[in-house]
């Protein structure tokens, strides 16, 4: 078991103090990207999660290395590319109807991603938008909606895992054979994560133990398999960690995590592990923890981006800091 014994990860995981930090699958623009790996890095995140593209590669890469050469003794951490097989809440932007606008501005403030700003005139940056549907309920004449991106191509992961992103993420939907077919069409040889996002609000109980069931036998049928960390991410309410409404966004992806874990009925392959997002904050990990329900790790998105994306790099990298600091120390 080469990978188990090498990677930082996977301590991370065996201690339920895992943190993958999230920088958006539909997130575009490269200068944020850069700017939230460097962020994320200094952070000590095990796995930094980016939109699955060549320039999102490059532009993480950048930022990592940048705070690696300020500090030699960071953990690098693994880049994740986030890749859907249908539609999926994670994957969407929003479209603006420029017939409809009246630049009326009030969906500027309600973005945690500013993709909205005045230069001088309204614009909008669709390269920005991670989806999070924040803006939607502000817009007074429905000129905002949703568009949904194609599902994506098995081949072209492959091609970015040959670019040194050693790990990917699968958002299922309901349409399992569809995950069956991309999955079959990965190349495995150099991954080291393997993860698989379940939930966001499209699948039922049942729905969630039967997509558990596939994932366990699609992946243990690959050669090598026990050989990789393999990870179930349970989603609860998709990027809500930055949206101004609801309280204990965070509950849902507990809720998840508890019914996947006992229908393992204590039977969990040894690298195999649990984790979850949506709406998670610093304080997520220990609730899971205090209601019993033994995850192994978090991922943090819109709600560490949105505390940090005003800020200044030196700031911004000290404060990530000091969240993920926060979050490993309460999680028991
Ligand atoms: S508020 Fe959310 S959904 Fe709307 S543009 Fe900004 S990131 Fe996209
Ligand atoms: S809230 Fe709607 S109408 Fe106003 S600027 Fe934004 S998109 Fe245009």
């Amino acid at each position: 078991m080469k990978l188990l014994k090498q990677e930082s990860a996977i301590q991370s995981l065996k201690d339920n103090k895992y943190h993958k930090l999230i920088i958006g699958a539909s997130l575009k623009d490269l200068e944020s990207i850069e700017f939230y790996a460097y962020c994320f890095t200094h952070a000590g995140a095990d796995v930094i999660d980016i939109s699955a593209f060549a320039h999102s590669v490059i532009a993480a890469k950048k930022g990592i290395e940048k705070a690696l050469t300020e500090n030699p003794k960071l953990n690098k951490p693994e880049i994740m590319l986030s890749v859907n097989i249908s539609q999926d809440p994670h994957f969407r932007i929003v479209k603006l109807d420029k017939e409809s606008c009246t630049e009326c501005e009030v969906c500027i403030p309600a973005c945690p991603s500013e993709a909205f700003f005045l230069s001088p005139e309204f614009t909008y940056n669709p390269d920005l938008c991670f989806g999070c549907s924040n803006c939607l309920d502000y817009c007074p004449v429905d000129a905002l909606s949703f568009e949904n991106w194609n599902p994506y191509n098995p081949d072209e992961l492959n091609r970015l895992l040959k670019m040194g992103a050693r790990s990917f993420e699968i958002h299922l939907s309901k349409d399992f054979e569809a995950f069956r077919e991309f999955y079959r069409a990965v190349n495995l040889e150099n991954v080291l994560i393997e993860s698989f996002s379940i939930g966001s609000e499209l699948l039922s109980k049942e729905e969630l133990i039967q997509a558990k069931e596939i994932i366990l036998e699609e992946v243990y049928q690959r050669p090598g398999a026990e050989e990789r960390i393999v990870i179930i991410q349970t989603d609860g309410i998709p990027q809500s960690g930055a949206r101004i409404k609801n309280q204990e966004k965070d509950l849902k992806a507990i809720e998840n995590a508890k019914i996947l874990i006992d229908s393992f009925d204590g039977e969990i392959p040894n690298n195999l592990f649990i984790q979850i997002a949506g709406g998670i904050n610093d304080e997520s990990l220990s609730k899971a923890h205090r209601l019993r329900v033994p995850v192994n790790g978090v991922a943090i998105g819109s709600w560490i981006r949105n505390k940090i994306i005003d800020l200044d790099p030196d700031t911004a990298k000290d404060l990530s800091k000091e969240i993920l600091k926060k979050s490993k120390h309460q999680a028991c």
